[in-house]
């Protein structure tokens, strides 16, 4: 693919997050609490997230490792950080989830589906194939944006395992029920999952500086800040008790 193409692709795709962004502000995205029949048909809580999750790990793994770029030694560390998060999402979250009987819509799948299929495609064709070693040469190791960006990454990756750990052990095996989460980083936010997984790719952007990891990062907050706003809402109207000073997504801010 000439690299003019890939790059007004990789452009085109970031300003239809910015355009859609309004509409995910106001259409709940009916999965987990949001779940409804309007959307028509269901299919199983567990599977759907397999199904979902499974074209960002392979798409990205084998665009990367079939690529005919020079793969600097920095991309390989993008690569691990990608398979990392993924391989959690795809093969190990699913079936710790305590969501049993649970359903979620086949179009909320087929529309993650083209997410991840859009996302791991040009994050692992640049990666494996467009990625030189002058933009990261040896050195890179050093840069403030290697540094910044690993801190970044891991501090979210470890904010978003610990919430999605605590939501998961707030319900016994079996149980589909909800109460307010009060542990970790839900002191200060309703969804501190998604804050972390947004702070996390943050950090890759950052590492890797270039337009397919800055596009990713821009879907990940559209799709994610309106789910902490819903989710928020969601919890306010459920529980009268609800602590009043608990924002939805960012610490002390929104
Ligand atoms: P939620 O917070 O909605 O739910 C996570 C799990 O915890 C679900 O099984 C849910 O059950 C359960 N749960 C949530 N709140 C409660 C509660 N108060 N009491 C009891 N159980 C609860 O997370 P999402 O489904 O939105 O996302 C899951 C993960 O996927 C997150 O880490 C998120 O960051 C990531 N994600 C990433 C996206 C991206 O664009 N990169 C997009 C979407 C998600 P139930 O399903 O029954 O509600």
């Amino acid at each position: 693919m000439k690299d003019t193409t890939f790059t007004l692709l990789v452009y085109s795709w970031i300003a239809i997050a910015i355009f859609i962004f309004p509409l995910v502000v106001k259409i709940v995205a009916p999965y987990g609490r949001h779940t409804t029949k309007k959307w028509g048909a269901l299919i199983d809580n567990r599977i759907g997230w397999i199904l979902m999750e499974m074209p960002a790990l392979l798409v990205f793994a084998g665009f990367y490792l079939f690529g005919s770029g020079p793969k600097p030694s920095v991309t390989w560390v993008l690569f691990s950080l990608w398979v990392l998060h993924y391989v959690n999402r795809t093969l190990i979250f699913p079936f710790r989830l305590r969501t049993s009987g649970k359903k979620m819509p086949v179009a909320i799948i087929f529309m993650a589906i083209g997410f991840n299929l859009v996302n791991g495609f040009i994050n692992g064709y640049y990666l494996g194939t467009m990625a030189t070693l002058e933009q990261y040469p040896l050195g890179y190791w050093m840069d403030i944006r290697f540094i910044l960006g690993i801190l970044l990454f891991f501090g979210g990756m470890f904010i978003n395992w610990q919430s999605d750990n605590i939501l998961i052990h707030l319900r016994k095996p079996g149980e589909t029920s909800y109460v307010i989460p009060q542990k970790g980083f839900f002191r200060f936010v309703s969804c501190p999952n998604h804050f972390g997984e947004i702070v996390e790719w943050a950090g890759f952007a950052m590492i890797a500086w270039c337009l397919p990891a800055l596009a990713f990062f821009v879907w990940t907050v559209v799709n994610l800040l309106p789910r902490a706003l819903h989710h928020h809402k969601w919890y306010k109207e459920k529980f009268q008790d609800y602590p009043p000073e608990r924002k939805a997504l960012f610490p002390f801010f929104l």
